[in-house]
């Protein structure tokens, strides 16, 4: 079976627990201790590949410790996740994917997808469609809304990335 690691990073409280835990044990995470690091493993199928994903959920200190470059030197693949409801949370995205290129020696092939969460807080929306499709437009990155909350389209996500993965890391 493929093997493949992936990095869920983003600021703090956007949303990256219950994204992760949602996928790997289908349940919602109303309240998680924001400094909890940990990592999952589940397996997924996507066009017709078995894939183990280990699924490193990442605790948000990492900016100041240096460790997010070791996370991005050992991840073949990154969920990049910001809030819906929360405008500011977008700028971490954008320098965290230029992390990602600097550490990756400019490889821009790198398995990236980027995720807005929280989705079902409707009447929270601080980012409008427009202006993150614009954004992921010119970066040119797979994104997508989702509700960890409701289970909207969190299966997709990692979908999208396995396929990424499988393309970017052929087996020999
Ligand atoms: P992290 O710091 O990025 O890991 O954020 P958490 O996953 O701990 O989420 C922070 C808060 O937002 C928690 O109270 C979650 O229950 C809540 N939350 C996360 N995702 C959603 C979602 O899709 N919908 C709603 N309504 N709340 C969410
Ligand atoms: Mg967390």
């Amino acid at each position: 079976m493929r093997e493949f690691s992936v990095i869920v990073l983003g600021a703090g409280g956007v949303g990256k627990s219950a994204l992760t835990v949602r996928f790997v044990q289908d349940v919602f995470l109303e309240t998680y201790d924001p400094t909890i690091e940990e990592a999952y493993r589940r397996v997924i199928e996507a066009d017709g590949v078995t894939a183990s994903l280990e699924v490193l959920d990442t605790a948000g200190a990492e900016q100041f410790t240096g460790l997010n470059e070791i996370y991005i030197k050992s991840g073949g693949g990154f969920v990049l996740v910001f809030s819906l409801t929360q405008e500011a949370s977008l700028r971490e995205i954008d320098n965290l994917r230029q992390q990602i290129y600097r550490i990756k020696g400019g490889d821009t092939a790198v398995p990236i997808v980027v995720v807005g969460t929280k989705l079902d807080l409707v009447s929270e929306r601080e980012v409008s469609r427009g202006t993150i499709q614009s954004l992921v437009a010119r970066w040119g990155l797979p994104f997508y809304e989702t509700s960890a909350k409701r289970n909207w389209h969190v299966a997709d996500v990692f979908e999208d990335l396995v396929r990424q993965m499988i393309a970017r890391y052929p087996s020999d």
